[in-house]
């Protein structure tokens, strides 16, 4: 048997559709139309988030000795938000076209001047894409022709809404008619969902559902040095749900209103080295994702340049992932100085501090953040794994097969197990005796349904490591059975402890 291995052009499209056939994401509320921004997740999606979450909580958490869990409310004081700065803060630049009523985020709606012969006779807007700089091209030769100007066209020069001056603003074409003057200058946009808690609903009972689960964490840093034994340098983890209300959700469950995040706040000494924990923590944070078994070659860093960070903020660098979109952000690791304990301690005049043992003084701790999203782990996995092959057979029949390549460590389904045929009772008696000893420990698939190879298939798509099939020699000769891996296809005879050892090796 031969593969010849392919990605395909329209992955995401490739990836949505096997998302939804077999039953990882849905669009929420589906049957109403769906709600743009939120997402369900199926059998076996729930599955895949499950075993990215317990993976993180084992080796962020179990496996440290330096760092505890928590999970805090989900909707937690105003005065919260306040003092964290998101209420006056927590922005996104938005635009709106005053005629097509779509609304933009500043920051990804691009524009550029029309230069003709060292004038500029009109501009050009695309919204951001992987070749932004290539549409407003086009969109610049496009009217030059068909106003049909003589003259050379200088390269256009791509600038997002944030940057335009109020003279520009009138004079750039809203991508949705394509005509100028009905985009609107660019105004703040808070994201945070608003609700109210208890019977009243007025200025006083107003909350938020939490844009982050970071600020669980600094609000119960106080709880946990008293009561959880930690010393610095030590660090809080939170996996929870967060809720932005995001201008343009788009790609899929990449950008999202409602999602869920790993946080972890690792407080440092006043005085310690905190660029050298923060690099620490980048490489463990890369390393990490290769666990999970995405590949280096899709991972890079990027720095965030100086004046853009926060007044506080001592350094932020990005972990980002080669999406079929683009190169994005996946997890970022934030050095925030004492900023956040800082606020909190001022807001609520109670301390944030710890004493220093050494020195006889009190200080409030730095902290380092490393903060992901698991949905964003889990579009990065499936676009990792996502193949289809063109395999051919020892009887040169070539055929498609699409395949999960995803680690043993996260995937639904770790085994399948097969009977060769259902109707053969003791075959059949086999195969479910080893399916429930499997089941104790592993999630595990049993599948009697159609043609072996059909059923090889049907696990290769979600992505199960490795089939075995019960045949007569299992029951007849010497116990052994078939173990049939996803990725070389190959197969070779085995004994069930055999099985449990390469579990046991991979899966953990
Ligand atoms: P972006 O610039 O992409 O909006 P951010 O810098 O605002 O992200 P953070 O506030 O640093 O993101 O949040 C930490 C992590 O939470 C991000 O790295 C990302 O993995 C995840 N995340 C943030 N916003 C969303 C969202 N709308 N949908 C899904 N995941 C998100």
């Amino acid at each position: 048997m031969s593969t010849s291995n392919a990605t395909p052009d329209n992955l995401m499209e490739a990836i949505v559709s096997l998302a939804k056939r077999r039953g990882f994401v849905f669009p929420s509320s589906e049957i109403y139309g769906g709600l743009n921004g939120f997402f369900d997740y199926g059998p076996l999606g729930v599955e895949l988030k499950k075993n990215i979450r317990d993976a993180w909580w084992r080796d962020m958490v179990q496996r440290r000795d330096d760092v505890v869990g928590i999970e805090t409310s989900i909707i937690m004081h105003p005065k919260v938000w306040q003092a964290s700065g998101h209420v006056d803060g927590f922005t996104d630049p938005l635009v709106d076209c005053k005629v097509s009523k779509q609304r933009y985020r500043a920051d990804q709606l691009f524009f550029s001047p029309v230069v003709i012969d060292g004038q500029t006779v009109a501009y050009v807007s695309a919204l951001e894409s992987e070749d932004t700089a290539a549409q407003l091209q086009a969109a610049a030769e496009t009217y030059k022709r068909k106003k049909a100007l003589q003259g050379p066209l200088a390269p256009v020069q791509p600038r997002d809404m944030t940057e335009a001056q109020p003279d520009e603003i009138a004079r750039i074409p809203s991508p949705a008619t394509g005509e100028p003057g009905s985009l609107t200058p660019p105004r703040a946009f808070n994201m945070m969902f608003e609700t109210y808690v208890g019977a009243l609903r007025d200025a006083s009972s107003v909350s938020y559902l939490r844009p982050e689960t970071a600020q669980g964490m600094f609000v119960d840093f106080k709880n946990v040095v008293d009561t959880g034994r930690v010393k610095l340098p030590f660090g809080i983890a939170q996996i929870g749900k967060s809720f932005r209300n995001e201008i343009t959700p788009r790609n899929f469950i990449f950008r999202s209103r409602e999602f869920e995040q790993m946080e972890m706040e690792y407080f440092i000494h006043e005085d310690a080295d905190w660029a050298k924990c923060h690099q620490e923590w980048i490489e463990w944070c890369r390393r990490w994702l290769m666990s999970i078994g995405l590949p280096e070659s899709h991972l890079s860093l990027y720095a965030h340049p100086k004046e853009k960070l926060a007044f506080y903020s001592k350094g932020t660098v990005d972990i980002m992932f080669r999406y079929p979109f683009g190169v994005q952000e996946l997890w970022g690791i934030a050095a925030r100085g004492n900023y956040d304990l800082g606020q909190h301690a001022q807001a609520s005049g109670k301390p944030q501090e710890i004493f220093d043992e050494a020195t006889k003084k009190k200080f409030v701790p730095h902290v380092i953040e490393p903060a992901v999203g698991v949905d964003r782990i889990f579009l990065a996995v499936l676009c990792a794994a996502y193949a289809e092959e063109d395999v051919t057979d020892d009887k040169g029949a070539v055929e498609k097969r699409t395949v999960l390549r995803l680690s043993p460590r996260i995937a639904p389904v770790k085994v399948a197990v097969l009977p060769l045929l259902k109707n053969k009772e003791h075959l059949v008696a086999r195969a479910r005796e080893l399916y429930q000893r499997l089941q104790r420990r592993y999630a595990v698939f049993y599948d009697d349904g159609g043609a072996i190879g059909r059923r090889y298939r049907r696990q290769d798509e979600i992505g199960t490591p490795w089939c075995v099939t019960i045949d007569f020699d299992t029951v007849e000769k010497d116990g052994s059975f078939t173990l049939r891996e996803r990725d070389s296809m190959q197969q070779r005879r085995i004994q069930e402890a055999e099985l449990f050892a390469l579990l046991d090796k991979h899966v953990h």
